[in-house]
């Protein structure tokens, strides 16, 4: 039998309960392998006897490598391809990991994996949830992930938590109850339903008026504000009748809106970079017209292929189609 993820939380709390063990001992495990992540099990100090041979007949450190890690020239950005990749089925149009398709679903513990990976080259105070997949398709996994980095020995706080989410409607309603006060990013990327469905064809399933009823009533009941995300596509949804489609669409909202230059990758993409006379033309008309507050995402580690699905299209086959942004100001907006 494959041996889990010991990050899988409800796996190893099942197996500990059936084998009389405190599950007290679950997060000092956690913390003796983000310390010592080539560890043997017998060295875990202090353990019950009984859980050592429990541990090496079902659960493994770690079930994800680390296959390179690469910094930007921008001294700021890293990017570590960790082996796993699992794609996503949402295929939008505008976005490299769209064009690998869907594989699997990562497990809780393949998930908390990256942050463990990650911490070992920084301390992480913010984690968004967004570009290789669409989260809330993989809702079970994605909240025990949350609360496994928000408990010991993380201890992340939720408010430097974020899920971007396409708007999964029924997932999004489901969230609000499952961990409340969670900071919500929407891709909109259009203001329209049927901008919307050519450029991201999931939003067929989840209609533009239903999505904004659910974003009023989660706004309602968290009263925190969005993120939404909007990637300017050249000729598509970066005129300016989009941003006056888009101010009225959002005017009674409390958002942020992050617009995201288009980052063309490969050759086989049929979209452009709106031109910065455009964007910065949006922004002004959501500012000044509807007084949203709205800011242009950081082109942070482009040398790297730091977008969206990038990375990963980039080493494996060099043919990919595109991007769906950059992941760094999220989590400055989220402060
Ligand atoms: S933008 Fe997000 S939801 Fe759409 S295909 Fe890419 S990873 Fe999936």
């Amino acid at each position: 039998m494959a041996l889990r993820s010991v990050f899988d939380a409800s796996q190893i709390r099942t197996e500990f309960e059936n084998a009389g063990i405190n599950s007290h001992f679950i997060p000092l495990i956690w913390k003796y392998v983000i310390q010592n992540p080539n560890c043997e099990w017998d060295e875990v100090p202090s353990l019950p006897s009984s859980a050592y041979p429990l541990l090496r007949s079902k659960f493994k450190p770690s079930t994800s490598t680390v296959h390179s890690v690469i910094d930007s020239s921008d001294e700021v950005t890293t990017k570590l391809l960790i082996k796993l990749q699992v794609g996503c089925k949402m295929g939008c149009k505008f976005c490299a990991t769209g064009s690998m398709g869907f594989k699997n679903n990562l497990s809780s513990g393949e998930i908390v994996e990256q942050l463990v990976h990650a911490s070992h080259l920084s301390q992480i105070r913010n984690v968004v949830f967004m570009g290789m997949g669409e989260p809330l398709n993989n809702y079970t996994a994605l909240v025990e992930a949350i609360r496994v980095m928000t408990g010991s020995p993380f201890r992340l706080s939720l408010k430097r938590i974020t899920v971007s989410t396409v708007g999964i409607i029924h997932a999004i309603k489901k969230l609000q109850n499952d961990i409340p006060n969670l900071n919500l990013a929407v891709s909109l990327h259009a203001p329209v339903q049927d901008i919307r469905c050519q450029i991201m064809p999931a939003a067929r399933a989840f209609p533009l008026e239903r999505l904004m009823d659910t974003l009023r009533e989660y706004q309602k009941n968290s009263q925190q504000k969005i993120f939404i995300e909007y990637i300017m596509l050249d000729g598509v949804n970066d005129e300016e009748q989009h941003a006056h489609q888009l101010g009225k669409l959002l005017e009674t909202f409390e958002v942020v809106v992050n617009l995201i230059p288009f980052n063309p990758i490969g050759t086989l993409s049929h979209f452009s970079t709106s031109s910065e006379q455009k964007v910065t033309k949006f922004q002004k008309i959501l500012r000044g017209t509807y007084s949203i507050r709205t800011t242009i995402r950081k082109q942070m580690g482009q040398d790297i292929s730091g977008a969206c699905g990038q990375l990963v299209v980039n080493q494996s086959d060099k043919r990919s189609t595109g991007s769906a942004g950059l992941l760094t100001d999220i989590e400055d907006l989220s402060l």
